[in-house]
């Protein structure tokens, strides 16, 4: 059986966490997200999470190795599962490598990446909004924000390139009903 391994892509404040939600639950997915995990470790009080929050807390992305680390750990534990949501993960060019080789190991490529496409100052506003409920420091502060904007554009961003050239890349307007956007992904999905 071919898994149904999806990269839902985005910047922060795109609805990928959101998104995920009705994914896993149509398709019967496994939910990785590498923010979600780091927050456990936070509250944990682990030594990784130690690490992990002052840079969360400035909108800096947390070493390669670690989320790496975190990931294959998961898929391990999940070796039966129909397929994997990838959300937030890849982030920089060596997890999108790391992932490759891991999924090649086993045959089961990544089928699509699905872009979340936002504009800048929307993301701008949903994330101080979520900050004023969610308890989500890194959404408070709009320096932090901002900067987390940065290091997608710089170092997140430049992955379209990479699952384009495997012909996986499909971009998503992010903008208008959670439940229309949900529509858009399961079009593109197929
Ligand atoms: P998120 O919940 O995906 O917005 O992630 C919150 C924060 O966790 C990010 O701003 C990063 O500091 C860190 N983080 C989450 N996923 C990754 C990743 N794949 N690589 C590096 N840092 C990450």
């Amino acid at each position: 059986m071919i898994k149904l391994n999806l990269v839902l892509f985005g910047p922060p404040g795109a609805g990928k966490g959101t998104q995920s939600n009705f994914l896993i639950e149509r398709y019967g997915l496994v939910h990785l997200s590498t923010g979600d995990l780091l927050r456990a470790e936070i509250k944990a009080e682990s030594e990784l999470g130690l690490q992990a929050k002052t840079l969360m807390d400035r909108g800096e992305l947390v070493g390669d190795d670690i989320v790496i680390g975190m990931i294959r750990n998961k898929m391990e534990a999940h070796l039966d599962a129909k397929g994997f949501i990838f959300d937030g993960f890849p982030r920089t060019h060596a997890q999108a490598e790391a992932l490759d080789v891991m999924l090649d190991a086993k045959n089961e490529p990544i089928v699509a990446m699905l872009a979340l496409e936002v504009p800048e100052e929307e993301l701008v506003t949903r994330l101080l909004g979520r900050g004023a409920t969610s308890g989500r420091t890194d959404d408070q502060d709009e320096a932090v924000v901002r900067n987390r904007i940065r290091e997608y554009e710089k170092k997140t961003a430049p992955l379209k390139d990479f699952y384009s050239a495997q012909g996986k890349f499909k971009a998503i307007n992010g903008v208008g009903s959670i439940a229309d956007i949900t529509e858009r992904l399961v079009k593109a999905i197929g």
